[in-house]
């Protein structure tokens, strides 16, 4: 059984379907805990070779949507009577779900096939692709 479970959670359908999943996974094994990880990431400009100040205003509305994000995911895992965090981490989504991975010891990571972004030609979006092809536990990709 999986005992610490790292959920990515992007606000997507399919984000949303694999935490239902996680949850399930979560469920069947009393000491697991599910982790779930948010990662935004604020918009960079470069002018020249120089990385330029982000508008303030951008920077909130980056934040606020993290944070809406974040508390969806919240609502999701409230009645599932199981040990879940619910985090929001700065950085590159694949970046910070493998390093949150190393960092917190998960021994599953489960995410959804697609996100939120659009060609749906591909199985996987980048950020599965990547996590999948980066990790070194188990992925769960849920379709
Ligand atoms: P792309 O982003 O490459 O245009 P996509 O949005 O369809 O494609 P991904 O972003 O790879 O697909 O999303 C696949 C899964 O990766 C999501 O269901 C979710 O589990 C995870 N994921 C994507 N973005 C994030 C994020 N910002 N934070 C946490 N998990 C994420
Ligand atoms: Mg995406
Ligand atoms: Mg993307």
């Amino acid at each position: 059984l999986f005992t610490k479970i790292l959920l990515a959670y992007d606000g997507s359908e399919a984000a949303s379907k694999a935490l239902g999943r996680a949850i399930e996974l979560a469920q069947a094994s009393p000491d697991a805990v599910l982790d779930v990880v948010h990662a935004y990431d604020y918009p960079r400009f470069f002018i020249g070779e120089a990385l330029a100040p982000i508008p303030a205003t951008l920077n909130k509305d980056v934040y606020d949507i993290a944070v809406q994000t974040v508390e969806e995911a919240k609502k999701q895992v409230q009645h599932a009577g199981i040990h879940a965090n619910v985090e929001m981490i700065q950085g590159g989504p694949a970046e910070v779900i493998l390093e949150y991975a190393k960092q917190n010891g998960s021994d599953l990571i489960v995410v959804g096939s697609r996100g939120l972004g659009g060609i749906r030609e591909f199985v996987l979006g980048s950020v599965s692709h990547n996590v999948v092809q980066h990790a070194t536990i188990p992925v769960l990709v849920v379709k």
